[in-house]
C-alpha cells in the first residue's frame, strides 16, 4: 500500500478526505480539503512568485524545469506506484503515461524560446516604414484542474507547458487522485525550491474555489457538463479557460486495412486504462468487405482479455463511472444489440469486463454518450463515405483512428476532429508537436506543441516606425493629395488581377 502524506505548504483545514484503491476501496492517502481562503493564498503565492519566474527567462526556467524532469524521470517507478494506487492502473501502463509526461516536459522546456520569442512579421507594402514584430508574453497564474484517468499526463499537458511559457501554476487534482497531484508539486518543490507551481487538494468546490480565486486562465480536462460550470464561472471575471471535455472516438476500418493490426488497435484503443481515455476508441466502423474477418480478430482477442487484480485491464477508478459504463450496456441491449464479448455489469462490480456490441443503433447511448469503459461498439458500413458520415455524427469531436492501406489521409482529412491516427491508434498524443484538443462537446484550445505553448500566453504585437511614412495617414495634417495617392496604392495593388 503507497501511503501519501500531502504537500508540507498545503496546511490541513478543518476538514481532510480519503484517497481509495479502486480495486479494493482500501484508503491509500489522506489529504487536506481545502476551502476557498486556501486557494487564494496559494493562488496569491504563485502571483508573487510570477515576476520572478517570468524574469528568468526561457534559458533560466528551462534549467529548472531540466532540474524537475531529471527528477520525476528518475522516480518514475514511486510515481507509478501512486497512480497504480489511485487509479487501479496497471503498473506498465502507469510508467508508459510517466514517460510521456517527461517526454512533453521536456519538449516545452526545450522549445518555448523558439515559439515564443520575439519574431519580426512582415509589416505588409501599406505600413512598409514599419519594423513588426511579435511576442508571446506569459499570462502569469494558470489554475490547472485534473481528471483522473490520466492523472500525470493530462495535467501535465497544461503544466509543463505554462511553466514553460513562463506562468506560475496552481493546480487542484481530481479527488480520486490527489496523491499524483501532491507528488508533483513535492518533486517541483524538490527541484526548484520556490513555489512556482503548487498543488491544492479537495473536491468539486476546491476547483470552483480556483476558478473564481483570480487566476489569469483556467486549464479545465473533465466531463462537458462540469466543463460547462467552470466556464460560466471563468465568464464571471472574462477568465479566458482551455477546456479538455472527453469524446466518443471513431475507429474506421477500410477495405484494404491491415485487419489484424486494425483489430488489435481497436481492442487496445477501447480497453487499455479499463476504456478511461478521452481519446479512446469507442466506435468502430468496418467496411462490409473486411467486417467479418475483423470482427472475428476482435472477439478472439477479446475474449483473452481480462478485467482483474494484476491484470491487464485494471478496476474503473470512479466507482459511479461503472453505473453509466452499466447503462449503456444495457440500453445497447434492450435496443437489439448483442454483446459479443461481455455483457450486462453486475451490481457492486469494481471491474468491468472488455465488451464488443454489435447491432446498437446510431442514436443510443452507447454510440452517442461518452461511456469511458472498456466497451466497443462496431457497425458495418457499405462505404468508407458512410463510415465518415456515422463517425462524424456525434457531439464530440476529439479523436479519431483511420486504419486503410491507400486512403488514410483521403479519409482523416474528412473527420471532424482535433487529431486523427492514421494504422496507429492514439498515436498524435504521444507527438509533442503535435495540438491536442477538440471541438464540439469536446471543448475547445489546445495542449501540446507549439500551440499548447502559446495557449498559456497573450500575444504582445509592436510596430516600430523606422522611417517617415510615404504617405502620412494617421495625422490631421494628412492632405488631400495623400488621400489621392492612397486611392491609386490601393486600387493599383487590390483593384486589378483575378
Ligand atoms: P468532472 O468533470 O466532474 O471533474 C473533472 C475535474 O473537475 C475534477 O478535478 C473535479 O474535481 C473538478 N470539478 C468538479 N466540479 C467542479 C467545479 N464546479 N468547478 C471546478 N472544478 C470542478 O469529471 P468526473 O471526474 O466526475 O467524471 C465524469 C465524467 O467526465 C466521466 O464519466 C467521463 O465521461 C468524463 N471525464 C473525461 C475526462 C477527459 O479526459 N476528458 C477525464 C475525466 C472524466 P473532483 O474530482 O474533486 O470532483
Amino acid at each position: 500500500m503507497t501511503s501519501i502524506k500531502s504537500a508540507p505548504d498545503t496546511a490541513p483545514t478543518s476538514d481532510t478526505f480519503d484517497s481509495l484503491d479502486p480495486a479494493t476501496g482500501e484508503v491509500v492517502g489522506t489529504h487536506p480539503v481545502n476551502d476557498a481562503a486556501h486557494v487564494q493564498a496559494a493562488v496569491a503565492t504563485a502571483r508573487k512568485e510570477a515576476e520572478r519566474w517570468r524574469a528568468l527567462g526561457f534559458a533560466g526556467r528551462k534549467k529548472e524545469l531540466d532540474a524537475w524532469r531529471r527528477l520525476i524521470a528518475g522516480r518514475m517507478e514511486e510515481l507509478a506506484r501512486v497512480m497504480s494506487a489511485e487509479t487501479g492502473k496497471p503498473h506498465g501502463d502507469a510508467l508508459m503515461e510517466i514517460a510521456l509526461a517527461v517526454d512533453h516536459l521536456a519538449w516545452a522546456a526545450g522549445h518555448a524560446e523558439k515559439v515564443l520569442k520575439r519574431r519580426s512579421v512582415n509589416p505588409g507594402l501599406l505600413m512598409v516604414n514599419q519594423a513588426a514584430s511579435v511576442e508571446y508574453r506569459p499570462l502569469g497564474v494558470v489554475g490547472v484542474i485534473g481528471p483522473w484517468n490520466y492523472p500525470a499526463f493530462t495535467p501535465m499537458g497544461s503544466i509543463a507547458y505554462a511553466l514553460a511559457a513562463g506562468n506560475t501554476v496552481v493546480f487542484k487534482p481530481s479527488e480520486h487522485t490527489p496523491g499524483v497531484g501532491v507528488w508533483l508539486a513535492e518533486t517541483f518543490a524538490e527541484a526548484v525550491g520556490r513555489p512556482v507551481f503548487q498543488v491544492v487538494t479537495g473536491f468539486g468546490e476546491t476547483g470552483a474555489a480556483l476558478t473564481s480565486a483570480g487566476v489569469d486562465k483556467v486549464a479545465f480536462t473533465g466531463s462537458t457538463a462540469t466543463g460547462k460550470r467552470v466556464m460560466a464561472a471563468c465568464a464571471e471575471t472574462l477568465t479566458p479557460v482551455v477546456i479538455e471535455a472527453g469524446g466518443k472516438d471513431a475507429l474506421l476500418v477500410d477495405a484494404d486495412a491491415d485487419v489484424a493490426e486494425a483489430a488489435d488497435a481497436a481492442l487496445w484503443g477501447a480497453c487499455s486504462n479499463a476504456g478511461q481515455t478521452c481519446a479512446g476508441v469507442e466506435r468502430v466502423y468496418v467496411h462490409e468487405q473486411v467486417y467479418d474477418a475483423f470482427l472475428a480478430e476482435l472477439v478472439a482477442s477479446a475474449e483473452k482479455l481480462k478485467a482483474e487484480p494484476g491484470g491487464q485491464v485494471g478496476p474503473i477508478t470512479m466507482p459511479s463511472q461503472v453505473d453509466i459504463i452499466r447503462r449503456h450496456i444495457d440500453d445497447a441491449l434492450a435496443r437489439g444489440g448483442r454483446a459479443l464479448v461481455g455483457g450486462p455489469v453486475p451490481e457492486g462490480a469494481r471491474f468491468v469486463q472488455p465488451t464488443v456490441l454489435v447491432d446498437v443503433p446510431e442514436d443510443s447511448a452507447a454510440v452517442q454518450e461518452e461511456t469511458f469503459g472498456p466497451t466497443v461498439t462496431v457497425a458495418k458500413v457499405r462505404s468508407m463515405d458512410e463510415a465518415i458520415e456515422r463517425a462524424n455524427g456525434t457531439r464530440f469531436a476529439l479523436g479519431s483512428t483511420v486504419y486503410s492501406k491507400a486512403r488514410g489521409m483521403e479519409i482523416a482529412e474528412q473527420l471532424r476532429a482535433g487529431m486523427t491516427a492514421i494504422n496507429g491508434v492514439i498515436s498524435f498524443a504521444g507527438v509533442p508537436t503535435l495540438p491536442f484538443g477538440g471541438v464540439g462537446d469536446s471543448g475547445f484550445g489546445r495542449i501540446h506543441g507549439p500551440d499548447g505553448l502559446r495557449e498559456f500566453t497573450y500575444p504582445h504585437a509592436i510596430a516600430r516606425q523606422r522611417f517617415k511614412p510615404p504617405i502620412a495617414l494617421t495625422t490631421f495634417r494628412r492632405s488631400t493629395k495623400e488621400e489621392q495617392t492612397l486611392l491609386k496604392v490601393v486600387k493599383g495593388l487590390y483593384g486589378r488581377g483575378k
